[in-house]
Parts: C-alpha cells; structure tokens; sequence
C-alpha cells in the first residue's frame, strides 16, 4: 500500500488546529486547486487528497480516529462502528489492519456512537393529578408548580462563563470517546472509552458559567396552568409538550405526562360516562308511586315513580352522567330504586297495616311481644 500523505498536512494546518482553521485551509485548497480553475496535471489528485483530509479531519469522530491510529482509523474498509465489521465482505480488502474482530466498548452490537455535542431533546416528566370525583366530570383550570430542570439563564445552556467559550475538547477533538486497539491472537481488538479529559461531552468549558457551574441547566420550580378536560377519568393522561426537562446542546425540552387521579364519591359510582346511584323510596311510596327528587352530580333533578314500583327498578336520568371528552355527548345516570322496609312502627302505623292486611285478604301472625313488652304487661 502506498504511504498516505498526513491528512493535517495535506491541508497545511497544525494538529491542534480548530474546526473553524481546517475549514478555512479547505476552502483556500480546494479554491485554488478545483479542476474546474487548475489545469495542472496533478491538480485533480490534489483536489481529491484535499476533499478527503478535510471529510476526516471536518468529522469529530473520524478525526479522533485517525489521530488515535492513522489512515487505517478511517479506512473504510472495515466497519468503524464495531460489531463484526465487514461480515459478508470475506477476508479480501482489509486495509492495514486485518481486524476480523473489532468490539466496541461495552460489547457487541452495531450500536451508533452519537456525538455528544448533538442537541438531544429533554426528558419526559410524569405528574400525577389528583382530583375529586366532581372535578374529574366538569374539568377545572388549575396551577401545577413541579421542579425540573432549565436552560441556565445566566449562559443560555452552554456553560461557559458569559464572554468566554466552550472549547472542542482537545484529546477526543469532540467525539467523547478514545479508541483503544490492541493485536490479539484473532485480529486487532478496539474497545472505546469515554474520554477521561472531557468526561464524554467532546467540549470543555475553562471557564464555567457561575449559576449551573458548567451544566448548562439548573433546577427550578416551574408553574405551568393546566386546563382539565371534562370527562377526564381516573387513570387517563395527557401530554404537555415541552413542558419536561431541559434539553442538552440547545436541544428542545421534554413533554409532560399529566396522570389524573380520580377521588372516589361517596354517594356515586362512574363508569366511562354513566353515573349509578342507589335511591332509597317507602313501600307506600314504591305501591302509590310518587315524585322524588334524587341528587345527580349536575343537581337534583325529578323522579317519578310509578305506583307499583318493584325493589331494584333502575330509572335512566338522560343527560345528567358525565360529557365525552370530545364533548359532543353526555352520559346517563341511571338509578336503582331500594325499597326501605321501616323497622320499626308506631302503633298508629301498625293498625293502619293490620288493617292493610285485612283489606288484601292476606292472614299475617303478628310477630311475638318481646321480652320487655311482655315484662311491661306483666308490671300493669
Ligand atoms: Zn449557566
Ligand atoms: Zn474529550
């Protein structure tokens, strides 16, 4: 293999050189050697030497390879991105070095090595909303106050000091991450590690901002109002964009997932958008039939029972269960009549039954005085 001229001076920069100085050279070279403006012979190979030193060099995580070790880093002969690179290729056209095997940091697997410097979005946060039955039926505006991280206001989220700059760093030149290779009987093994100078982030700050210490972001108490929908019930949820946690690298934020909690009622029972109640009625109301008022949760509203009334009838009140959270519709309550059997009756109450009874034809053996009548009338 014929020996590659050294991509940093193809470009004629330094190895230390900034992004901003290899972009710079690039445009200067290849200006001034493009085959379109040169006509000297070996112009076109110059422009291709140029074009592909800059590609390396213009790339964090090709440059860091090719510092780490050579043209054979980022020949693309081989799969950089660990693995068992090369697979079907057979065992022709490995470049420099014959690495059957290389395995990534962590091990195997085709994972994607992502530039830490990339914006990333936030993460998402849950909060759980707690709401009595009423609220969860006809919504409610309300103020939720939660603590998340932010985009630091004194450095914008980069964190550095205002008036000095994050720096790429200079050992993984912004990758995050060092290769290390090593010949091994099988072939040459390359694990990664985090770059220990920059821990991972590809920038350094000399001079971190004072407020999030270089983080970028801090914890504040965050307020944001909430419009509950009607209808909502007990366990559903929804999604507040941008209103999670700050993301890195000038990233957008996370969502919010608002999870509500539903308080149970004491006197009714919901299921999707109908509302089951019990009403307790007479027997004289349930045999004569009468006009009761019930309490539903947008009210009381009128019943009427019809004379002849059996224990357990269940009556529908249209309209008056919970509205779709589409709010096109409204549920029903529906009402399921106990007839109360009184337990105990006055003398007058008990004649009018016996009396009752004689009218129905039917024979009713009055229940035994107990122990203390019987005492009383013993005493008399
Ligand atoms: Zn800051
Ligand atoms: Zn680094």
């Amino acid at each position: 293999m014929a020996t590659k001229e050294d991509y940093y001076d193809v470009l004629g920069v330094g190895k230390d050189a900034s992004d901003d100085e290899i972009k710079k050279a690039y445009r200067k070279l290849s200006k001034k050697y493009h085959p379109d403006i040169n006509k000297a012979p070996d112009a076109e190979q110059k422009f291709k030497d140029i074009t592909e030193a800059y590609e390396v060099l213009s790339d964090s995580q090709k440059r860091a390879a090719y510092d780490n070790y050579g043209h054979a880093g980022v020949d693309g002969s081989y799969g950089q991105q660990g693995g068992f690179g090369g697979g079907g290729q057979g065992f022709d056209g490995f470049g420099d070095f014959s690495d059957i095997f290389s395995q990534m940091f962590g091990g195997g697997g085709a994972r994607q090595q992502v530039d830490p410097t990339a914006p990333r979005q936030g993460q998402d946060l849950d909060y759980t909303l707690n709401l009595k039955f009423e609220e969860a039926i006809f919504g409610k505006k309300t103020n939720i106050t939660y603590t998340r991280s932010e985009t630091c206001h004194t450095c914008n989220g980069n964190g550095a000091e205002p008036g000095t700059k994050v720096e790429t760093c200079p050992k993984c030149h912004g990758a995050g991450y060092m290769t290390v290779e090593r010949q091994s009987m099988l072939g040459v093994i390359r694990q990664q590690f985090t770059c220990d100078q920059c821990n991972g982030r590809g920038v350094i700050i000399p001079t971190p901002c004072h407020t999030c210490q270089g983080k970028g972001v801090n914890d504040e108490q965050h307020s944001v109002e909430v419009t509950v929908p009607a209808g909502i019930d007990n366990g559903q949820q929804i999604r507040l964009s941008g209103q999670g946690e700050a993301g890195a690298n000038g990233g957008p934020y996370g969502d919010l997932y608002l999870v509500f909690r539903v308080a149970p009622s004491k006197e009714f029972l919901r299921e999707g958008s109908t509302i089951y109640s019990n009403q307790n009625i007479s027997f004289a109301q349930a045999s004569l039939g009468d006009e009761i008022h019930v309490n539903t949760v947008h009210g009381k509203v009128e019943l009427r029972i019809p004379a002849g009334t059996q224990p357990g009838t269940k009556f529908k009140l249209r309209g008056k269960g919970v509205p779709s959270l589409r709010g096109n519709s409204t549920g029903d309550q529906e009402v399921t009549v106990n007839v109360v059997i009184p337990n105990k009756l006055n003398k007058e109450q008990k004649d009018a039954l016996v009396d009752y009874v004689k009218a129905s034809g039917e024979s009713v053996e009055p229940q035994e005085k107990n122990f203390f009548e019987k005492m009383k009338d013993k005493l008399k």
